[in-house]
């Protein structure tokens, strides 16, 4: 197989189609042959710092060049790339710090606040400020170094429902079959202006948008962070071609008093996931002659399992496909469902970071992965998500694990026992609300303060109820639904 893994796909492209726009940030164009000269300054100056094969380098910021350039650069090396979620706070940074044993960090100016914050086992800070000066004591020529498919080339941490994130790895191979099941579903051409306005540190910005285009030879227009009108403006100036977003984004664009003029006319397919996505949705889209794709999928199967085709989709408002070219999803029980979603294929990650008690928990004797979601299937193979079998919700797009929050709530002096559900938000799609059973004197805004310095503020919830005690089953476990339905 290719001899040195996703790191070496921006010097091939550069063969073919050197002078095409790779990057566009903040109207500054990068060409092909630009970004593969630099990915090798790069790779030779990590190189030099004293990274090698096996090795972790984190990179801590909003979408930047930079970012894509680190990530190529770490892989080419046989390294392993761990984007951070820029949201953080120091503790929760330190924790990933520590498990995933990185050696540099390169980090953006918004978040240098939180680096500086950050206590113990550190690797070596590079400030994005420093970059380019660091970049540039590079070699023109990176080592060549042999990838093997079945290499990590990234670790993406998520929490779980027993609380603390795990690093979910994505071999070489996981990312190429997940990008040829992406560009078997969707039409994506060489004169592709990507949109990648989501997190890059999420696996469907990086997978579903960056290595598409990159492959394909296309534009990916970078933003740092993602706005309404900035988005349209964008769309309008540069005629953007296709875009990954979660339901929240899209909900907000439609909501918008410049959605009924904005000029739309460049837009060949937008791709929705990540989240329910409710069926008006799509149709608001679909009323505007705009191709609207629902995909479906996790970090742990890099990330497509399910995929509506574009011109399948009539309809079928609300469905999320039929499962991606390479894959195989079925449920358990068999059948029509509702039951779980399984996954087996090449794009299905090998495992968590260090970590074989979660991995040998995540699937099924026979090999399948357990998604943790609930779908039902039509008489033609659609799926259709209607629940969640783990304990997480989705606030604008990122999730929270209830355990992660409610092990942090149980520090507080004055907490007796607490349950974290998600409640249904109209901006958000889903908020937190925390049930608390007070051994001492304390508020709502008292304990907001005190997540708020240890958790992302996504993660923290936005209510809090004071009760005399938490619904429980004859095992103790506390029972959610009971909570969920009273409030
Ligand atoms: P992540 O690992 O952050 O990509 O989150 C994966 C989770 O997001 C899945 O396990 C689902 O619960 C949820 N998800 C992703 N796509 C969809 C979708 N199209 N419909 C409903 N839930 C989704």
């Amino acid at each position: 197989m290719w001899a040195e893994g996703i790191g070496g796909w921006p010097a091939r492209r550069a063969r073919i189609s050197p002078q095409r726009t790779a990057l566009l940030f903040e109207s500054e164009p990068t060409t092909y042959a630009q970004l593969a000269r630099r990915i090798a300054k790069l790779a030779s100056r990590l190189t030099a710092a004293g990274v090698g094969q096996g090795d972790r380098v984190a990179y801590l910021g909003p979408n930047h060049p930079a970012f894509v350039e680190t990530l190529f650069a770490t892989t080419s090396l046989g390294a392993i790339f761990v984007p951070l979620n820029f949201r953080l706070t120091a503790p929760e940074i330190e924790h990933i710090l520590t498990d995933s044993g990185a050696t540099v960090l390169i980090y953006a100016p918004q978040t240098a606040k939180v680096v500086e914050g950050l206590q113990g086992p550190t690797a070596r800070l590079v400030a994005l400020e420093d970059y380019e000066t660091w970049l540039g004591e590079g070699a023109e020529t990176a080592p060549e170094v042999a990838v093997s498919p079945d290499d990590v080339a990234l670790i993406l941490y998520t929490s779980g429902t027993t609380g603390r994130p795990k690093g979910a790895t994505l071999t070489h191979a996981n990312l190429l079959w997940n990008t040829f099941n992406l560009l078997i579903g969707v039409d994506v051409g060489g004169d592709e202006v990507t949109l990648v306005t989501a997190p890059l540190f999420h696996i469907a910005a990086l997978a579903q948008t960056l290595l598409p285009t990159v492959i394909k030879g296309g534009c990916a227009l970078l933003t740092a962070s993602w706005d309404v009108d900035g988005c349209f403006d964008l769309i309008e100036r540069h005629r953007v071609t296709w875009m990954f977003g979660v339901t929240t984004m899209y909900a907000a664009l439609a909501a918008s008093p410049r959605w009924p003029s904005a000029d739309l006319s460049s837009v060949r397919s937008l791709i929705c996931g990540g989240a329910a996505v409710p069926e008006e949705l799509v149709r608001t889209y679909q009323r505007r002659g705009l191709v609207f794709c629902q995909g479906y999928g996790l970090t742990e199967t890099a990330p497509g399992v399910t995929f509506l085709e574009a011109r399948e989709s009539d309809g079928r408002a609300g469905s999320a496909g039929v499962p991606v070219f390479f894959a195989d999803a079925r449920l358990d029980p068999p059948g029509s469902g509702p039951g779980e979603i399984l996954v087996k294929g090449p794009n299905v990650t090998p495992g968590y970071w260090r970590n074989p008690h979660a991995t040998a928990a995540a699937f099924t004797e026979d090999g399948w992965f357990r998604t943790g979601d609930v779908a039902t299937v039509d008489e033609d193979g659609h799926f259709r998500i209607v629940d969640r079998l783990k304990d997480m919700f989705i606030s604008g797009g990122e999730n929270v694990y209830p355990a992660e929050v409610e092990n942090i709530l149980y520090e507080h002096p004055a907490v007796a026992e607490t349950a974290v559900i998600g409640v249904p938000d109209g901006k958000w799609g889903e908020v937190g609300c925390a049930f608390v059973v007070r051994s001492g004197d304390v508020g709502g805004e008292e304990l907001r303060e005190f997540l708020l310095g240890r958790l992302a503020k996504y993660k923290v919830p936005v209510r809090f109820e004071f009760v005399e005690g938490l619904p429980r089953t004859a095992s103790g476990k506390v029972r959610k639904a009971e909570l969920r339905a009273g409030s």
